[in-house]
């Protein structure tokens, strides 16, 4: 078993991947220890796969997986924390924005006993609209989810044995997995370093896929949308309720009033309103209970370290491209098959 194990999930980073790879041995090398790194390639368009092929082939403290198409980040992670296997755990992420060089710091304050040790970033070099809106989420999500997510602690962190033991015994498929790593517990410490820019290549994360980001936080963490929902919902009624009997009491008092379209329609719209944002909420709820009963597995993998020569013979339809004396059709050979991939629960 090596001492650490290095996981990167990578999505179209060829253009950095050689470069994040001999920095990061180049400080993995002199801590003296042994080490393994886990690739996983989440379904990359460009050539990503075909360098994790060769750095390892060309050595075998490298591993990766490769996915059949892209599933995200969350479940590369996990894919990298089920190939690991050493006794501490390092997830980064392969643009060099997560620096190598504080590994070393990271398993020193391991040595103390930490059991998660999370390198925080700064904002710096980044866009004041992002920083902003960022740091207003963060704000309202502390505000309502019941584990603790730091601003700027992201992936970039290590775990220890049992830490990722507790994270791959987490059965949900919804993962939002700076959630997950706080509500396991254990301690924590927690070191900033300053922001870097991304060495090359480019974030996949638009706007909108970090607006659904931010919306899958909130709500793998918490109900209190729904307890929000029921309370604006009360008050509401009551309100309501006041107005009613204000109204009776007029007409008692006054007489019949002229008639109030105006409250009429204000009231109408408001209150659609607030139902259909509760349905949202509700419904949002209900499509994770879906997503969940259906109980697929968080990726599928379409090659390993291990498969990987097998299946680098065959073409995209399965079939076997080296050619057969005789020109004979490829068929599957035995038992063994045609291996398109190989499904991992
Ligand atoms: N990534 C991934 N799958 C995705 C998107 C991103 O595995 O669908 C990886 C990506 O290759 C990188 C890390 O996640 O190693 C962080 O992505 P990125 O740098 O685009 O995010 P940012 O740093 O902008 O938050
Ligand atoms: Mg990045």
């Amino acid at each position: 078993m090596p001492q650490i194990s290095i996981v990167v999930p990578c999505y179209n980073e060829s253009e950095v991947i050689e470069t994040f790879h001999t920095t990061l041995v180049g400080v993995l090398e002199p801590t003296g220890r042994s080490f393994e790194i886990c690739y996983v390639d989440d379904g990359s368009g460009d050539h990503t796969r075909v360098h994790l092929q060769q750095l390892a082939s060309a050595d075998p403290r490298i591993r990766y997986t490769s996915f059949s198409r892209n599933f995200g980040k969350e479940s590369a992670m996990l894919a990298g924390l089920r190939m690991a296997q050493g006794d501490a755990v390092v997830v980064m992420d392969a643009d060099l924005q997560h620096p190598p060089h504080l590994i070393p710091r990271m398993l020193e304050l391991r040595e103390h006993g930490y059991d998660q040790v999370v390198a925080q970033r700064d904002r710096a070099g980044e866009g004041a609209v992002r920083t902003g809106l960022s740091r207003a989420y963060y704000r309202l999500v502390r505000r309502f989810m019941e584990v603790e997510v730091i601003d700027g602690a992201g992936d970039f962190r290590l775990l220890s044995r049992r830490a990722v033991d507790a994270i791959l015994a987490l059965p949900e498929s919804n993962r939002f997995s700076k959630g997950l790593f706080s509500w396991i517990g254990f301690d924590t410490a927690t070191f900033p370093y300053e922001n870097a820019l991304r060495a090359a290549g480019q974030s996949k994360w638009g706007g909108r896929r970090l607006l659904n980001y931010g919306i899958d936080g909130l709500l793998s963490f918490n109900s209190r949308p729904l307890r929000l929902a029921v309370h604006t919902g009360l008050w509401l009624f009551l309100s309501a309720l006041v107005y009613a009997l204000w109204i009776v009491a007029n007409v008692l008092v006054d007489g019949v009033d002229t008639p109030g379209y105006a409250t009429l329609i204000t009231v109408m719209v408001g209150m659609g309103g607030v139902q259909i944002a509760t349905l949202g909420v509700i419904g949002e709820y209900v499509g994770r209970i879906y997503h969940e009963s259906k109980r697929r597995p968080h990726y599928i993998v379409r090659e390993t370290d291990r498969t990987g020569r097998t299946d680098r013979t065959r073409g995209s339809d399965g079939r076997a491209e080296i050619p057969l004396p005789g020109g004979a059709p490829a068929l599957p050979a035995g038992p063994v098959g045609p291996r398109i991939g190989e499904r991992n629960w």
